[in-house]
């Protein structure tokens, strides 16, 4: 008869079947991109369930990204006649939230205490630091929020840390306020949900008991970007007797920035008494020219834990290499490739627009949108991060939870109620006094029968609204949040508030997916968590197909039929920051690595001799990653571009500014291939002056960008 998980595990090569039917031991498969780590992961739940070794409730898996849970849980349930649903698969993030949800007063949080994203944390430190009369030269709030979160993900709190000297002691300092202000306004930071259920774990002996009999089985993807903190996590909920099957690859860490140690994976062999680490070392997800170019990449980095990866694909195609004239012109080239590759029947949703930082995606946004393909971009500014969709979920924040600071200053003022930065100090103040929220203060305030007409009336607002959102459905509360407001009346009476208004207007239709999607879990708090979450995960119009752009930060762990990595440039990708940090090139060369490893069948690189980076123009070299590609592997297309097409237009940092009587003694075209008896060969990039005295800067690659006399420079044509 045939074993029940036959199908299961079918089609899996051996070391991947070792892997998924390992006994329960704690394990470590360390893999190279697209060897099949998160396959096997899924294929081992999967079969533990299907085995009877496990109830669907008595696993743990970590996913990195919230797309990446849902994708495994939809694969699982393909795989198993099971109801997913309710499964323990999400980030971190997501299942501490869970589980502080659960034990909120265990906790000491408010059963609706609110996350505070990146901007209102940054907001609330700036705040909290005026109040303190800190000065903000000193103590950038940046690097005052960098230092709070890096300190949170070594698991340590303000009296914890060393401090020698004045600086850094006031740095604690305002650490300790600040966790005592979040504590106040009922509010967690992303690194404290972490820290908070860690401690909460670690003081409470029956949660901690209940939740270690419970996940008999946690597995882990993305292993080496885990940072010391979710390390301290896992070990503590895994206890004595439970087992962590952790998937990773040290070639793809590419989140030191956030805390991550790849040396957890030293660390988890040994606290974790790893008896054997398996290797997967086959790809089954890129062709030859993809994967030797990756591989031939990673070589350059020197402390690698190493391994090998080949591929049965054959060779594929050649990787096309395009350097454009400038970034516009590197846009309408992708968007071409893009028209005849749909044309011929890719569909969008399996082409992916990569860059190195969320700016890059302006320009291409740009493009798209003229041509009219569709497209949606996962991280970066996001639907919810949008300044009216923030104002609206600031008056649900308060509809759930009116202590919550940062969301009543967000909108105390907006729409403009004659609350001026006067009555707002006043509140403060008070509110310091007593040690109370600013809600807290505005009620006594208004008790006092000495609130100022604006705060009245912004009481007043809040408890109407908090009064009608009672038993109403989420959608409809937005409605609330949305128009009772005023939102709505201040967008129509704005310009350009057509937008706006479309924007909230969504946020109700984001209200009703999310409702529909969550029978079980519809509240408020729940779309104000998951908004604060997995927000940009979800923006655009589910269903259609879309080009999906994307950092590659954020692409990690995905795979598309055709990848385009543009802004190949030396500054942007290798970043010039990365240069001036230890590892930092490593690092780059890694995400390098992620980019490339993304693409099936094919890769376009694609870099810009120019570009206009924060409103200036910016000469480029190409990046020395794409040297480091053998060059039996590459396609050069030809530059085909001239400023006539994709110029910069009427901006006054234009490189076009050149006049056009100028142009009549200029014997080279931009865009021109010149050679050079020293420097070699060029592409010629701007040029000014006239006559005798005309200058013409060349783009010499790796010779670097060279103004030079055109009347002794003696360039020839290419
Ligand atoms: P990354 O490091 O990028 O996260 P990974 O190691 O997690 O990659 P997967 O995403 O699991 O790799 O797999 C890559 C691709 O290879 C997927 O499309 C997967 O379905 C496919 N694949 C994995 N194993 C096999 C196999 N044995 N046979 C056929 N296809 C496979
Ligand atoms: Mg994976």
């Amino acid at each position: 008869a045939q074993h029940p998980s036959t199908s299961l595990l079918e089609g899996l090569n051996d070391k991947q079947l070792e892997a998924v039917t390992l006994p329960h031991q704690s394990a470590l498969i360390l893999a190279g991109a697209g060897s099949g780590k998160t396959r096997v992961l899924t294929t081992r739940i999967a079969w533990l369930i299907q085995t009877g070794q496990v109830s669907p409730n008595g696993l743990l898996a970590v996913t990195f990204t919230n797309k990446a849970a849902k994708e495994m849980l939809t694969r699982l349930s393909a795989m198993l006649p099971i109801n997913v649903r309710g499964m323990w698969a999400g980030t971190f993030h997501g299942l501490c939230n869970r589980l502080l949800r659960a034990h909120h007063r265990e906790a000491l949080l408010p059963a609706t205490f609110q996350i505070l994203d990146t901007a209102d944390q940054l907001s609330s430190i700036k705040r909290l630091m005026k109040q303190m009369n800190v000065d903000d030269e000193k103590f950038p709030p940046k690097q005052v929020m960098g230092y709070i979160n890096s300190c949170k993900e070594e698991g340590l709190r303000a009296n914890a840390v060393d401090a020698y000297d004045a600086h850094s002691q006031r740095m604690r300092e305002i650490f300790e306020e600040y966790d005592r202000q979040c504590q106040r306004e009922g509010v967690v930071d992303f690194a404290e949900l972490l820290l908070r259920c860690y401690e909460l774990l670690s003081r409470d002996a029956s949660i901690r008991q209940h939740y270690q009999s419970r996940f008999k089985y946690i597995l882990v993807d993305e292993f080496q970007d885990t940072n010391r903190l979710q390390y301290l996590w896992l070990k503590l909920l895994a206890g004595a007797d439970n087992c962590v099957f952790a998937v990773g690859d040290d070639d793809q860490s590419i989140y030191a920035f956030r805390g991550a140690r790849v040396g957890n994976m030293r660390d988890f062999e040994q606290d974790f008494n790893v008896r054997n680490i398996v290797k997967l070392e086959q790809n089954y997800r890129s062709h030859g020219n993809i994967l030797d170019a990756a591989n031939a990449i990673i070589t350059h980095n020197r402390n690698r834990l190493g391994k090998n990866l080949w591929t049965s694909a054959g060779k594929g195609e050649p990787i096309r290499v395009y350097q454009a004239y400038n970034d516009i012109d590197e846009a309408n080239f992708i968007v071409d490739e893009i028209k005849s590759l749909h044309s011929e029947g890719t569909e969008l949703s399996e082409i992916a627009l990569l860059y190195r930082s969320n700016a890059q995606s302006r320009v291409l946004e740009h493009a798209l949108f003229s041509a009219g393909l569709p497209y949606r971009v996962y991280g970066g500014l996001r639907f919810f991060e949008r300044a009216e969709i923030k104002h609206a979920l600031a008056y649900l924040r308060l509809i759930a939870n009116p202590n919550d600071d940062t969301a009543l200053l967000r909108v105390i003022n907006f729409p403009t109620r004659g609350i001026g930065a006067r009555s707002l100090e006043q509140l403060q103040e008070a509110a310091r006094a007593e040690d109370c929220s600013l809600w807290q203060a505005a009620i006594n305030k208004v008790g006092n029968g000495r609130p100022g007409k604006g705060v009245e009336g912004f009481v007043a607002l809040i408890r109407q609204m908090a009064e009608e959102a009672t038993g109403l459905t989420l959608p409809e509360m937005a409605e609330i949040a949305t128009t009772l407001s005023g939102l709505r009346t201040h967008y129509q009476n704005e310009k350009e508030g057509e937008d706006r208004i479309a924007n909230l207007d969504e946020l109700i239709s984001a209200a009703v997916t999310f409702v529909n999607n969550n029978e079980d879990a519809g509240t408020l708090t729940d779309f104000l968590t998951f908004a604060s979450l997995e927000a940009g995960e979800h923006q655009a119009e589910v269903g259609r197909d879309a080009l999906q752009l994307m950092t590659v930060h954020a692409a990690k762990g995905l795979e598309f039929r055709t990848v385009f990595i543009s802004g190949l440039e030396e500054g942007l990708c290798p970043h010039e920051q990365s240069l001036y940090e230890t590892n930092g090139l490593e690092e780059e060369r890694r995400l390098m690595y992620v980019a490339v490893t993304r693409a099936r069948q094919r890769l376009y690189l694609s870099h810009a001799q120019s570009r206009m980076l924060h409103g200036q123009v910016r000469y480029g070299i190409s990046s020395r990653f794409l040297d480091e590609i053998p060059e039996a592997l590459l396609k050069r297309l030809n530059t085909r571009a001239s400023p006539g097409r994709g110029g910069y237009g009427e901006s006054p940092v234009s490189q076009t500014a050149t006049s056009s009587e100028q142009k009549n003694s200029m014997p080279w075209k931009i865009g021109q291939a010149v050679a050079h008896s020293k420097f070699g060969q060029g592409v010629v990039v701007n040029y000014e002056g006239n006559a005798n005295d005309m200058r013409v800067q060349v783009n010499f690659g790796s010779e670097g960008m060279k103004w030079l006399m055109l009347e002794y420079a003696k360039l020839e044509k290419v």
